[in-house]
C-alpha cells in the first residue's frame, strides 16, 4: 500500500512537473507572438491623420485599411504594392486611393479643388482588393478546371466573376478576383501561366 502511494506522489510530481514545463512553453509562445506582432506593427506605421495632410510628404497607408478615411477607386482598381497616389476633395477628409496612372486620376488632376498626395500602401491585414484578370488558352479538356484549381485551392483566392468565350479553338477568359496586394497577384498571374495550355496571362489594366 505505502509503496502504491509513493508511486503515486512520484507519477502527480512528474505531472505537475509537465504542466508547469507546458505552461511556460505556452507563455514563452505567446509572448513571442505579441512581441512578433508588435515588431510587424512598429515596421509600417499609419500616417493618422488625413485631415491636415501635407501633399509634400509620403503618406503611409499602414498595415490596415481604414475605410472611413481611405476609398479605393473604382476606375483603376489599385492594390498595395502598386505605385499609387491619393486624391483629397477639399472638403472632405477622405483619401481616394488611384494608381499613379490612372487616366481618370491624371485628367482630375488637372483640375483644381483637389490635394494630391503621395502614397505608400504596401500592405493590408485584414482587406481584399478586387482586380481581374484576362487569361488565353488553347481549348482543351479540363483547361479551365486546372486553371480554377490553381486560383482557389492553391492560392486560397476567392473568385468574383468568371467569363469565358471561346473561338477558333482559343479561349479567353476574365476572372475577378478578392486579392490581398500585388505580390499575391503577381504569385497567382505566374501559377496559371504555368498551367498546360495557357498561351497569355494579364492584369487587366483599367476597366474604362
Ligand atoms: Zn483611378
Amino acid at each position: 500500500m505505502l509503496e502504491n502511494k509513493e508511486i503515486t506522489t512520484d507519477k502527480l510530481k512528474t505531472a505537475i512537473k509537465t504542466a508547469i514545463a507546458l505552461e511556460k512553453m505556452y507563455r514563452d509562445k505567446k509572448a513571442l507572438q505579441e512581441k512578433a506582432g508588435k515588431k510587424k506593427k512598429k515596421t509600417v506605421p499609419a500616417d493618422d491623420s488625413v485631415k491636415n495632410i501635407d501633399p509634400k510628404k509620403v503618406h503611409r497607408v499602414g498595415d490596415s485599411l481604414d475605410l472611413s478615411k481611405y476609398e479605393v477607386a473604382d476606375c483603376c482598381k489599385p492594390l498595395p504594392g502598386d505605385e499609387v497616389i491619393g486624391f483629397k476633395e477639399l472638403n472632405m477628409d477622405k483619401l481616394i486611393i488611384h494608381k499613379a496612372i490612372c487616366p481618370t486620376a491624371n485628367a482630375l488632376n488637372s483640375t483644381q479643388k483637389r490635394l494630391i498626395v503621395p502614397l505608400k500602401w504596401t500592405a493590408t491585414n485584414d482587406f481584399l482588393s478586387r482586380a481581374f484578370i484576362v487569361v488565353e488558352g488553347v481549348d482543351s479538356k479540363g483547361i479551365l478546371l486546372k486553371m480554377l484549381h490553381v486560383i482557389s485551392d492553391e492560392m486560397n483566392v476567392n473568385m468574383i466573376s468568371l467569363n469565358i468565350t471561346t473561338q477558333s479553338g482559343i479561349f479567353k477568359g476574365e476572372i475577378g478576383l478578392y486579392i490581398k496586394d500585388l505580390t499575391s497577384l503577381n504569385t497567382l498571374l505566374s501559377k496559371v501561366m504555368g498551367v498546360y495550355g495557357v498561351i497569355s496571362v494579364h492584369r487587366k489594366s483599367s476597366t474604362i
